[in-house]
């Protein structure tokens, strides 16, 4: 227990080793790439040159691990705002935290809400990697953090919000891509299946100042397990379906 939550850490003889907060399932070893490849190349392929990238969340690693692939990226912030998280993840997933040491990371303990809250350098990447949307996670999932995250943002920077599932929490997903509407000039939303999530049909949200997102222009490759330029756009739910679903 930090103080600020439960953190376990649990050996699954079919997972792999299991990151937990408050008992709800973060990572398994098994399966977190397809979460944090599709979560971090999307963006970083759509933007196409990221050299500064701010990572909200993400104590475990995982999408810092993913960040440092680009040979194009400087500096990445990771904000996480629970240290343990991260000393949990150094002391049992070596997997995941690789790139905590990079002399490219900065990491802040505190809250990501309130860290965006002191202008810095314009990002070209915000990623939002944080827990479910209630308690300390919920504020990163306003229009205030929505407005000051455009804001923080380059020109042509682009924003990702893991959104949960479209099974189970449509709504939220609605009301999310309109809060980033008011934003945000271009609003999308991808998916990916992700067995250890309650929900399955996870959601990506994404903001766009200028390139669209559906658009590959990274062109350094990356190695990937999953994620590829030829899986980007079909993440992306056909406009049809968008248009009915939101
Ligand atoms: N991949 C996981 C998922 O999709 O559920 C999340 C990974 S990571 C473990 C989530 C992290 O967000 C946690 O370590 C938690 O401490 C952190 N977090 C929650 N609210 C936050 C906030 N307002 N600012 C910074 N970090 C926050």
């Amino acid at each position: 227990r930090s103080g600020k939550q439960e953190i376990e850490v649990v050996e699954s003889p079919h997972f792999g080793r299991m990151l937990l907060l408050d008992g709800v399932v973060q990572v398994t070893e098994r399966d977190e790439f397809f979460y944090h490849e599709m979560l971090v190349h999307v963006p970083m392929h759509a933007h196409g040159r990221a050299k500064r990238v701010l990572i909200i969340g993400g104590g475990d690693g995982g999408s810092l691990r993913e960040v440092l692939r680009y040979p194009n990226v400087e500096h990445v912030a990771l904000v996480e705002y629970d240290e343990r998280v991260v000393e949990a993840s150094r002391a049992f997933l070596p997997n995941l935290s690789v790139g905590f040491q990079d002399p490219r990371t900065q990491i802040f303990y505190e809250d990501g809400n309130e860290f965006l809250k002191s202008a810095g350098e314009p990002l070209d990447v915000v990623i939002v990697d944080s827990t479910d949307p209630v308690g300390p996670a919920e504020g990163l999932y306003s229009s205030s953090f929505f407005q000051r995250a455009s804001e923080a943002l380059a020109h042509d920077g682009i924003l990702v919000v893991q959104t949960e599932s479209l099974h189970f929490h449509r709504e939220f997903v609605i009301e999310i891509q309109r809060r980033l509407r008011e934003f945000f000039p271009i609003v999308d939303l991808y998916t990916q299946a992700l067995a250890t999530y309650a929900g399955n049909w996870w959601t990506f949200s994404i903001g766009s100042k200028l390139h669209d997102p559906r658009i590959v222009r990274q062109q350094t490759s990356v190695v990937t397990r999953y994620y590829s330029p030829e899986v980007h756009p079909w993440a992306f739910l056909p406009r049809s379906l968008y248009d009915k679903l939101m």
